[in-house]
């Protein structure tokens, strides 16, 4: 069908030839030349311009960040794929610069449109035809929008007061040394250092990585507490005093633009559905053969098969299983390949993890990841892809403004993809422990993306209005293991050092309320491939739809355009009743402690 393809690192000739190619001067030249041009327009913006002439400088605003976006880009994939290469480093330090010169040159426009009256306004956006979605976002916060004086003020005190706060709580925690003894030597490590003992085979040193964690962040209590109460009393008077949101959730839920009752509904059924998660975890004791798992075991490692993929295996392994779901779907994917745009070789100095970069609708996305032949890397490959084939979806109709779906919808065809590939593999290969490897797999994922970040939403909820009614850092200490109670049941033994685990939680700190975008994301494609599943061909073409509007809509209409009601609790238990049959296969299958 196709030429075996080789593991290579990327071309990324579409974009420059090198950092000495002459393009690349002139584009900066000439990105500084129209970002100038731009700003001289400031004084015809107007409630009563030409809508035509809004339309035009509009039109220029893409233009600008398509150019950034292609520099930016240049500059981030070439970091990634040498991160110790000195000229790389010093571009991507340099186009830092150039960007937030940019920012600053063109900021009056956002600030302009979002103070504009919504009269004028609606008259501007009916004419505004594809970049509607993008301006009428912008807009979205206008009704909790104070006076000019009043947000002057806000912003002004905002530098020293919350965000330094919030810089303060990082140049605290940052700082953390932790102390652990790993085969008779003592070691002092950073956090990300000590979080990879969570996942040690041997079980003492999985729980003297987590006793280490919460030994150090439990005695700043008095101080992260603290900083934590601030956090939520300053949200609370801002948002809910001042700006009149209904909830602290719903300061959140209008910046996703996911109405309040979608998100409601979503976390009840989370909530429905935590003895999924105990069972599984009383499925796993088994498995590691004792009798209850500790908090500290949650993520003990479970994989056992020393199966391995050779890289063109791989490829055609995901092509097929594209191809079967749609040949379209397919032939996108091997663009990507054709192009030389994934770089899969492992090299020193290239950056950890995988991600696929999209840029302008007119490029090919570029994917990376360090192919090593594990199950693993073929289902992050076709995890990486299906973010490339969304991206090129997105682009047959969108412009640069308007071709990143949101946060609630970024992860849909990176799961589905991933999921595609692992549900051939385990109706192809008969081999038992690559099963339960992969089903394994799928359940951790599946458990740390949902049902960990709902109960940290709860958790916040719950904190949020506690902090208001004057609670302690020792209650919320309480609190949070109550919550964490409530998550597992008896399912494991959970030691009381967990009560410090909020301490320990960067998100609930800098982006109130961010977490739960993770479990709507998650559970939606879980949710579409039980529709898949259940409809068969019908539901493709809705699929395709919903992958085609990129961000051209707001997350819940692009779904219901698709046909798609994210506001009952049924269609979010479609999500978990695809956990639920792979939880069964993976109990299905004799355990060999
Ligand atoms: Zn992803």
């Amino acid at each position: 069908m196709s030429a075996a393809y080789t593991v290579e690192a990327w071309k990324l000739d579409d974009l420059f030839s090198g950092f000495d190619d002459p393009a690349v001067e002139a584009s900066i030249a000439r990105l500084e030349k129209d970002a100038a041009a731009f700003a001289g327009w400031r004084n015809e913006l107007s409630a009563e311009m030409p809508p035509g002439r809004f339309v035009d400088i509009v039109a220029a605003y893409a233009g600008l960040v398509g150019l950034a976006i292609r520099l930016q880009g240049y500059a981030g994939l070439r970091f990634s794929a040498d991160t110790q290469n000195e000229e790389a480093q010093g571009f991507r330090a340099r186009m830092q610069q150039l960007m937030a010169g940019l920012d600053n040159q063109t900021m009056f426009f956002k600030l302009w449109w979002k103070g504009l009256d919504d009269e004028p306004a609606g008259r501007l956006l009916d004419a505004a035809d594809d970049y509607r979605y993008w301006l009428a976002a912008l807009r979205l916060e206008r009704p909790h929008t104070l006076s000019e004086a009043e947000e002057k003020i806000i912003n002004l005190k905002n530098v020293n007061g919350s965000a330094a706060l919030m810089t303060l709580y990082d140049a605290i925690t940052n700082r953390y040394t932790f102390k652990l003894t790993v085969e008779g030597e003592e070691q002092e490590l950073t956090r990300g250092e000590l979080q990879v003992y969570y996942r040690d085979p041997n079980p003492a040193l999985r729980a003297q990585a987590y006793q280490e964690l919460y030994r150090v962040y439990a005695a700043d209590m008095p101080v992260l507490g603290q900083i934590y109460q601030f956090r939520a009393r300053d949200w609370r008077s801002e948002n809910l005093d001042l700006r009149h949101y209904s909830s602290p959730i719903a300061v959140r839920n209008l910046h996703n633009d996911v109405p309040d009752e979608v998100v409601d509904t979503l976390l009840a059924v989370c909530r429905n559905n935590a003895p999924l998660f105990q069972r599984y975890f009383r499925l796993k004791a088994r498995w590691l053969g004792v009798e209850r798992l500790r908090r500290y075991d949650l993520y003990a490692p479970m994989a056992k098969t020393d199966k391995t993929y050779r890289y063109d295996e791989s490829v055609q392994l995901v092509l097929d299983s594209f191809h079967q779901f749609d040949p379209q779907v397919a032939d996108l994917a091997r663009r990507v390949f054709d192009e030389h745009h994934l770089d899969g070789e492992v090299r020193k100095g290239k950056r950890g993890g995988a991600f696929c970069s999209g840029l302008t609708p007119d490029l090919t996305p570029w994917v990376l990841q360090s192919y090593q032949g594990r199950p693993d890397d073929v289902a992050t490959m076709a995890h990486e892809l299906g973010h490339a084939i969304h991206f090129m979806l997105a682009a047959e109709s969108n412009n640069v403004l308007t071709l990143f779906p949101s946060l609630p919808l970024a992860e849909t065809a990176s799961t589905f993809g991933e999921m595609l590939v692992v549900d051939e593999i385990l109706a192809s290969d008969p081999d038992p422990e690559l099963r339960r490897d992969l089903l394994f797999r799928q359940m951790d994922g599946a458990y740390a993306t949902i049902m960990r970040q709902a109960y940290f939403a709860f958790f916040e909820r719950e904190a949020h209005a506690e902090i208001a009614a004057g609670a302690s850092p020792n209650q919320l200490s309480d609190l949070y293991l109550a919550n964490l109670h409530e998550q597992f049941g008896d399912s494991i033994a959970l030691s009381d050092d967990f009560r410090f685990e909020w301490l320990a939680i960067p998100h609930i700190y800098q982006v109130p309320f961010y977490v739960y975008a993770y479990a709507f994301g998650q559970l939606l494609v879980f949710a579409l491939y039980q529709q898949y599943r259940q409809e068969g061909d019908g539901f493709k073409p809705r699929y395709l739809q919903i992958l085609r509007a990129g961000g051209s809509a707001a997350p819940v209409d692009t779904l219901s355009r698709a046909g798609i009601d994210v506001s009952t609790a049924e269609f979010w238990q479609g999500g978990f009743d695809v956990i639920g049959r792979l939880l069964a296969d993976l109990e299905a299958l004799p355990v060999e402690a």
